[in-house]
């Protein structure tokens, strides 16, 4: 890291050199950008010396919180003794076997092998080939369909950015590719409340909208139905109490996957292992990243189930797929080391029976605010929807996205860090977050929303 570089001079170098994801560099003056020079637990610091609440976990991925020592000694201890060595080609290494079984372990018990990449887009091209590949090996090669959701998201790669249902995405670069089937998302706030159905009417019929697009398509071409437990970047989309049994329930009749992308999802965030617990479903391959390694290094992966595994046993033939960081041996010492820190600290319990309970109240609490039209929470991921009359919930602001991002830039000021979603300010706090914390993060949200309003 270059020292003596003023705060001003930095952000003139990221403006000349460094292109940014999902920025829109036109609009992005020099001095608006944030460089983030320090993290410790919750808090973050930047190059003007504001210290910030990370109320995203970064990207919804330090589940850990962060500047935790013990996983980078755990990398260099790893980067001694084996720095690199790939997985390919009948090879393997100690921290990947080692990571696997743990995996194994914390995974429902339909699901014991694990398969490794870089990231949760690349999770879901793996995704998007391993299921073609099962069915061509059970010889119905004809299953070629995957059934996933409008508004979700599952990556930036061209397979993710397709299986992913937002339409801005899709337009850049003609996708989504073919043979993907997009149908209603369960967004009881944005979409169900409308219909004059009732929430759990809407849920069944949201999850009905499955076996619709199964009869139509015919079940004979479809391979997999993919989702997220809660849609996260589509606006934390907490399905009604009924979709997930209604799913389940449809699934179980047809011969179709299921994948549950639990990228977001996974390794606590919802108050068990996986979404697939908190929402009793039963995939059939699980996409993993962010809570993983809590993002001290790059790393996503598949778990499988046995159905799958076993056919790719018994069955024979190699899936011409991987990638050579499958398995990174610095990147699997950083999981192992995060796993163990979320066991021995029962972050999982906590989410589920003490601090996920708290911080929920003081978070829906919030929906008292004039400007608050639902504030949701599941485990320690939510969402306020902002909207300007309480007396009509379906009145919204003007323009979709002006209030959201007026809101999130009034957080920032405040010293919080929340994302905003169309019309809607996103919560994904570090699990480790604590009730005081909890207590400073609900009042700067609490001036934010007197801010906007
Ligand atoms: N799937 C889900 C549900 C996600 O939320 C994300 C990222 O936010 C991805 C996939 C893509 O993961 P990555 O950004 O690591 O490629």
């Amino acid at each position: 890291m270059r020292v003596n570089v003023s705060s001003h001079d930095l952000k003139v170098l990221d403006h000349k050199h460094h292109l940014h994801p999902f920025t829109d560099h036109g609009a992005l003056g020099v001095d608006e950008r944030r460089v983030i020079t320090r993290a410790d637990g919750v808090w973050l610091w930047d190059s003007d010396g504001n210290r910030l609440l990370d109320g995203m976990a970064g990207l919804w991925c330090v589940n850990v919180g962060h500047g935790r020592q013990e996983i980078g000694e755990a990398v260099r201890a790893q980067m001694s003794e084996l720095s690199y060595y790939n997985t390919f080609f009948k090879t393997t290494h100690p921290p990947v076997i080692e990571l696997s079984e743990m995996i194994a372990d914390l995974a429902p018990d339909h699901m014991n092998m694990v398969f490794y990449g870089g990231s949760g887009s690349d999770a879901n091209d793996t995704i998007f080939r391993l299921v073609r590949y099962y069915w061509d090996l059970m010889g119905k090669p004809e299953k070629k369909t995957i059934i996933a959701r409008k508004n979700a998201y599952h990556g930036s790669t061209v397979a993710g950015a397709s299986l992913g249902g937002m339409g801005g995405m899709h337009e850049q670069g003609d996708l989504p590719i073919s043979g993907i089937h997009h149908i209603a998302q369960p967004y009881w706030f944005g979409e169900g409340m409308q219909s004059g159905m009732s929430e759990d009417e809407f849920g069944i019929w949201a999850a009905r909208e499955l076996a619709r697009a199964i009869d139509e398509i015919g079940e004979d071409k479809i391979g997999a139905f993919i989702a997220e437990p809660i849609q996260g970047a589509g606006g934390v989309i907490i399905p009604p109490t009924t979709y997930w049994p209604e799913v389940s329930r449809i699934l179980e009749e047809r011969d179709i996957l299921f994948v549950s992308d639990e990228v977001i999802c996974g390794f606590g965030r919802t108050g068990e292992w996986f979404g697939a617990d908190t929402y009793g479903t039963k995939p059939d391959l699980m996409a993993i990243a962010k809570g993983m390694t809590s993002g001290y290094l790059p790393m996503g992966g598949v778990i499988v189930s046995d159905r799958v595994a076993d056919v790719l046993h018994e069955k024979g033939g190699e899936f011409y797929h991987g990638y050579t960081y499958s398995g990174h041996p610095a990147a699997c010492a950083a999981a192992i080391a995060n796993l163990t820190i979320m066991k021995r600290e029962k972050l999982v319990d906590s989410v589920r029976d003490q601090i996920g309970p708290y911080f929920r109240e003081r978070w829906l609490g919030l929906g008292d605010h004039p400007m608050v039209g639902e504030a949701r929470m599941k485990g320690l991921v939510g969402a306020l929807e902002l909207i300007p009359d309480k007396k009509d919930l379906m009145k919204r602001f003007g323009d979709v996205g002006k209030v959201g991002t007026i809101a999130r830039d009034h957080s920032f000021a405040n010293g919080l860090v929340m994302r905003a979603v169309r019309d809607s300010l996103i919560i994904s706090p570090p699990l480790t977050i604590t009730e005081e914390e909890t207590d400073e993060l609900i009042a700067r949200a609490h001036k934010t929303l007197d801010d906007a309003w």
